[in-house]
């Protein structure tokens, strides 16, 4: 298949009204969407990243209003959250509706919906007139992508269009809430930081590392993330071991930082976020055997962070 690339959201919306799959820009990572409600296009998305079939699919909407439609029922909890987050990097967990398909949810009576905070994204999902299913444009188990190269080095040839958009600007996805509980936990840390989330909804809980999110969301049970070279986490610099095909990443420099292949000190945690599935994929290129990166402080952005590094350092 030959894939085709465009800057035009319409262009690129009018194979989703014809029933196809498009990668499109957000401002977390790309994503590769589907128009929702039809079956046979959203088993594309599942075909074309190799992605288990009992990981559910966000669903991405133009406008807030649409939930309505996704929705059973929008609990009191998660509308404070979609007001004061959307447009933004939040998906909230509602009681899906019957207009829902089940391949979407992989079966759970619950609906990942997300109304994002950039222009070409918005753009785009206005044009394609559907609520549209979609996960990162990644191959499964590989770093998300956060520029459409990165969706062309693992899709191409394997979908029909990319709309090329500029590098994103969080670099991590969205943070995703549990809504459908008296509490509203959050399931997976994400580009909105949990003391943002407690700002605008003081009871909001969080599921413990190894508790019930496995569970509740099974995407995050799945290997993730992970780039072809071994990914080392060290708690200080002084930690991380040089070699020619060692790469390294972190706050602050290591010992000798002449000694790695590729090192990259990130200037701030919201830097090092920004930049990290984009350094995994250089250093795949540059065949790196080991990354050593290094753990930040587990509060803010730092805990979505640190989730990404332990996951791709499972893998
Ligand atoms: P991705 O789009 O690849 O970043 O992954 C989507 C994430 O959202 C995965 O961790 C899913 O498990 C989670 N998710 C999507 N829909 C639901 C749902 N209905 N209930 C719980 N988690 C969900
Ligand atoms: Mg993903």
């Amino acid at each position: 298949m030959r894939t085709h690339l465009t800057t035009s959201p319409d262009e690129a919306a009018s194979y989703i009204r014809r029933g196809r799959i498009v990668a499109f820009p957000t401002e977390t990572v790309y994503g590769l969407g589907a128009d929702a409600r039809r079956v046979a296009a959203v088993r594309s998305i599942f075909d074309a990243k190799g992605r288990p079939s009992d990981n559910p699919l966000i669903v991405h909407i133009a406008d807030p209003a649409q939930a309505a439609e996704l929705a059973a029922c929008i609990p009191p909890a998660a509308r404070t959250l979609m007001d004061a987050f959307w447009p933004g990097p939040l998906t909230v967990i509602l009681p899906k509706s019957d207009a829902v398909p089940s391949l979407v949810t992989a079966g759970l009576d619950t609906v990942g919906v997300r109304c994002p905070g950039h222009a070409v994204a918005t753009a785009f999902l206005r044009s394609c007139q559907a609520p549209v299913a979609a996960p990162s444009a990644n191959r499964s188990g590989r770093p998300s992508p956060t520029t459409w190269e990165a969706v062309r080095e693992d899709l191409g040839g394997r979908i029909p269009c990319i709309l090329k958009g500029g590098r994103t600007e969080a670099g991590l996805e969205s943070t995703v809430v549990d809504c459908t509980e008296a509490v509203p936990v959050v399931l997976r840390p994400g580009a909105i930081p949990e003391e943002a989330l407690a700002d605008a909804l003081p009871e909001i809980g969080v599921e413990p590392p190894g508790g019930d999110a496995a569970a509740k969301s099974p995407g995050t049970r799945h290997r993730h993330y992970a780039p072809r070279a071994r990914v080392t986490l060290v708690a200080e610099p002084g930690e991380a071991v040089a070699s020619a095909d060692a790469a390294y990443i972190g706050l602050r420099a290591p010992d000798e930082p002449e000694s790695f292949a590729t090192v990259r000190i990130a200037p701030s945690v919201e830097a090092y976020a920004h930049d990290l599935f984009h350094f995994f994929r250089a250093c795949d290129r540059e065949e790196a055997a080991v990354i050593c990166a290094q753990l930040v402080p587990e509060d803010g952005l730092g805990r979505a962070l640190n989730d990404r590094l332990r996951r791709a350092a499972a893998g």
